[in-house]
């Protein structure tokens, strides 16, 4: 294995992700994402909120990594992705932290907005998995990533839970500065379904669990109907059954709150984009069934009314990130 190296030369001229800063992190530059070359971790603990293959009823491994390359204006989770709340871990604590995670009863280890911290991550798996953890490790992302970064993932990443969030590149650029969104998550996808494979499934102390393959999330997004149809209609007609959707109505505008509590950013996009301020009505998501229906998608995951609330995003508090999970 090459991951110390690959560690030392991927931080001294950063492309680990589709931004390409070539910034040397090892030195103390920082990139689109705002990570340091060491690890942040938020949070590592059981989470019960994901798809029933994921979460089950003793919980997701969860691992939660500060900074985000992606910064999508309407964040959920913008405490972690600006980078304000991560604590650094090294990668043998990362390895324990999976290992407790196993001890726990999590069902699998699931590495949250990991894109920009890959190499230590596949070196703490590594290390973990010669300690005894034999979960299965979820790559849980914005789905902005390179074919190189997914295929380098081959062998230590077993399945992906990565988002699929615009067609529209409009909306792309304005929510995600990121014109070439739907293009590069597009190549990033193809490539985690050549190396992970079609979704498969066990029986982990009694509850179904996905073991492999890929589940691509789409949330629709307030005022943004068009797009959503037009990611389902693409990833319909490009993979059918080879990777399993999850169309999400929990679009959650904690924006607002951070807007009223003084933040420039969040103010400022909210003046350009308002109806970021608004839940999404149930019509337009029942309508966004209706159409995946209509295409003949087969066995989505879909959520049922509520889910748009702040008590599911959790408390980046660093639990489980120094001490036990
Ligand atoms: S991981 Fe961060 S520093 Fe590296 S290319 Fe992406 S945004 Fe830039």
């Amino acid at each position: 294995m090459l991951v110390g190296a690959e560690n030392a030369s991927s931080m001294e001229a950063c492309r680990l992700c589709p931004r390409g800063c070539a910034v040397n992190r090892a030195a103390g530059q920082r990139g689109v994402c705002g990570a340091p070359a060491d690890l942040r971790v938020a949070r590592a603990a059981l989470h019960y909120w994901e798809e029933p293959p994921i979460s089950g009823e003793d919980g997701s491994g969860t691992i939660f990594f500060a900074h985000c390359p992606l910064r999508c204006v309407y964040c959920q989770n913008a405490d972690i992705a600006l980078g304000e709340q991560g604590r650094p871990v090294s990668v043998e604590r990362l390895a324990a932290i999976m290992g407790q995670l196993q001890e726990a009863g999590a069902l699998n280890i699931n590495c949250v907005t990991p894109t920009h911290y890959a190499p230590q991550i596949r070196q703490a798996v590594e290390r973990a998995r010669a300690d005894g953890m034999a979960l299965p490790v979820l790559w849980n992302t914005s789905g902005y990533e390179t074919v190189e970064a997914i295929e380098a993932n081959s062998g230590f990443v077993d399945g992906y839970l990565t988002d699929f969030k615009y067609v529209d590149g409009t909306l792309a650029a304005a929510y995600s500065h990121a014109a070439d969104y739907c293009d590069v998550a597009l190549a990033a996808l193809e490539a985690m379904v050549e190396t992970a494979g079609e979704p498969r499934y066990d029986e982990y102390r009694g509850q179904e669990r996905l073991t492999g393959g890929v589940v691509v999330r789409h949330l629709l997004l307030p005022g943004a109907l068009d797009n959503s149809k037009a990611v389902v209609k693409l990833l319909h007609e490009r993979f059918g059954g080879s990777v399993r959707l999850s169309l999400m109505n929990q679009y959650t505008p904690v924006i607002a709150r951070f807007a009223r509590e003084g933040r420039a950013g969040a103010r400022r996009a909210l003046e350009r984009y308002p109806q970021l301020a608004q839940t999404v009505p149930d019509d337009e998501y029942e309508a966004l069934l209706d159409y995946a229906d209509g295409l003949g998608v087969a066995d989505y995951f879909w959520q049922e009314g509520g889910a748009c609330e702040e008590s599911f995003i959790p408390a980046f508090d660093f639990t489980g990130v120094d001490e036990n999970c």
